[in-house]
Order: structure tokens, then sequence, then C-alpha cells
């Protein structure tokens, strides 16, 4: 099987709001694909659904060849051991250290005695820089820090799928290339496949082997790095040169200008 996920003209909606009308794509092992798109385009609404939290209104979400939707609990609990997530919110315990939030999914998931536990947590944080910072309190960490916590935190399991949703958001620029480096050299260290969902072009540019951009609730283009930087799609055009106009329009999805306004006459 050379596809870890295979998206399968996916829908969803939100009550009346359709958010994916037709996703597909596909992410193959061993690479680092990013998932562009303006804030609000669904981004973490598709990633839900790889995790399972959501369920399609049409299409599929297959991971390492199981419908997501279809399984059981237990089998999604299980599932959801092989992604390791990073989100923009750290999601840190804020009471417990450095070290304890890495020991934690360790502790939960595995039968590893206290000793083996140390050595697996203090790997992790020597990978992401951090293994003097062991004994630090998550309040006592700077931006960057937190999120170096928390992808080590993420990859405490060794699990094949790395999920990052926005890595890069709130971040200086140190920091910013950093965590993109981080992310490409733990790609390859760990063998893992990675997905880097991001509204950020250039920081992913930077970091992936393929990308998808969502607009419109479709897939609207794709390509490797070198494509996308070459491209001639307007879409992508607008988004790599940051143009306020475009295809991409700055509206919530609304009912024509004209008909709002005559609501008040
Ligand atoms: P992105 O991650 O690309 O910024 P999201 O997937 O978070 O976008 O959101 C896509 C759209 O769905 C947005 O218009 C957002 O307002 C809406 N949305 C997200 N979550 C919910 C929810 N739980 N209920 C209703 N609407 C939602
Ligand atoms: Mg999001």
């Amino acid at each position: 099987m050379d596809n870890l996920i295979e998206v399968n003209d996916l829908h969803f909606s939100y009550g009346p709001l359709k958010v994916l009308k037709g996703i597909n794509l596909t992410i193959p092992r061993g690479k680092v694909v990013g998932i562009m798109g303006p804030s609000g385009c669904g981004k973490s609404t598709l990633l839900r659904h790889f995790g399972g939290q959501l369920h399609p209104l049409r299409g599929s979400v297959k991971f390492m060849g199981q419908v997501v939707h279809e399984l059981s609990n237990d089998e999604l609990y299980k599932m959801r051991l092989k992604m390791g997530m990073m989100f923009q919110v750290s999601g840190l315990f804020t009471d417990l250290s450095v070290y304890d939030n890495l020991a934690f999914p360790l502790r939960e998931n595995t039968d590893l005695p206290e000793e083996v536990i140390r050595d697996l947590v203090l790997m992790k944080l020597n990978a992401v820089g951090l293994r003097n910072a062991r004994d630090l309190m998550p309040s006592e960490l700077s931006g960057g820090m937190e999120r170096r916590v928390a992808l080590a935190r993420a990859i405490a399991t060794d699990p094949p799928l790395i999920i990052y949703d926005e890595p890069f958001a709130g971040l200086d620029p140190i920091s910013l290339k950093t965590i993109a480096n981080l992310i490409r050299t733990l790609n390859g260290a760990l063998g893992t496949t990675s997905i880097v969902v991001t509204y950020d072009l250039m920081a992913s540019l930077e970091v992936v082997d393929y990308l998808y951009f969502i607009h419109n609730g479709v897939i609207a283009a794709q390509g490797s790095v070198e494509e996308m930087r070459n491209s001639q799609n307007p879409f992508v055009h607008q988004f790599l040169h940051a143009e306020p106009d475009g295809p991409i329009s700055f509206q919530f999805p609304s009912k024509p200008y004209g008909e709002d306004l005559d609501l008040r006459t």
C-alpha cells in the first residue's frame, strides 16, 4: 500500500454551510504533503475526517486501507494512536512539566517501564533541542519552545503519520524556520509520513514534497513545490504573491451585496 491516506469525493457541511464539496487527494507514504488554502476554506474540517471526529456527508477517507467512518469506537481509538497531531494551540498540560507532558502518552498507551520511557522522552526532547528544558513548566516556555515541545509530544509514540495543523502560526521568523527544519528532518529520521496544513505558503514551500490547494471546497490546484512556484494557475499565483485581488475573495460566503442592502429598505 503506497498511500497512507486516500480521500475520495469527500463532502461535508455544517448545517447549511457547505465546506467540503468533493475533495480528492492521496497522501503517499514517507512524504511531507502540504494542504494549503485561505483561512476558513475547510482545512481543519478535512483533518477532523482523518481522525474520524467528523463523518462525511458523502465520499470517504481511507487510512491504511480502512474506511475511517466505518470503524468502531475501539478501532478508531487504535487508529488515532497511529496519528501524531500537533495543533496551533499546543494543548500541553499546564500543570505538568515538559518531561511529564512527553511521558504522558507513553504511560497511557504502552506498558513500558519507567526507565525506557525516560530514554524515549529524552530522545524526543533532544531531537527538538530541548533536552535541558525537561524540568520547565509550560508557562516558562517561549512560544517557539512550546511549539517544539508539542512537536516532541506528537512524535513521542513514533506514529507512522504526523499531522501538523498551522504549525507556523504566530511564530517569529527564526522559530518558524526552526519548526520548518524540524518537520523536514524528523520526517526523514523517523521514516514517517507528514501532513502540514497551513495558510502560510512561503513556509510550506520550504518543507513539503507535494502541495494541495483547497478553494471553494475542492482541490483547486496541486503539484510539487517546483510546479507550484512556476504555476500559471491564477489561484496559486494570488496565494504565492499575496495579492488581495484574484479568485480568492475576502468576503465570508454571503448572498450578493445588493440583496443584503435591499433588506434594509
Ligand atoms: P480552516 O481550518 O481552513 O481555517 P475550518 O475547517 O476551521 O477552516 O472551517 C471551515 C468553515 O467552516 C469556516 O467557514 C468555519 O467558520 C466553519 N466552521 C468550522 N467549524 C465549525 C463548526 N463546528 N460549526 C459550524 N461551522 C464551522
Ligand atoms: Mg484551521
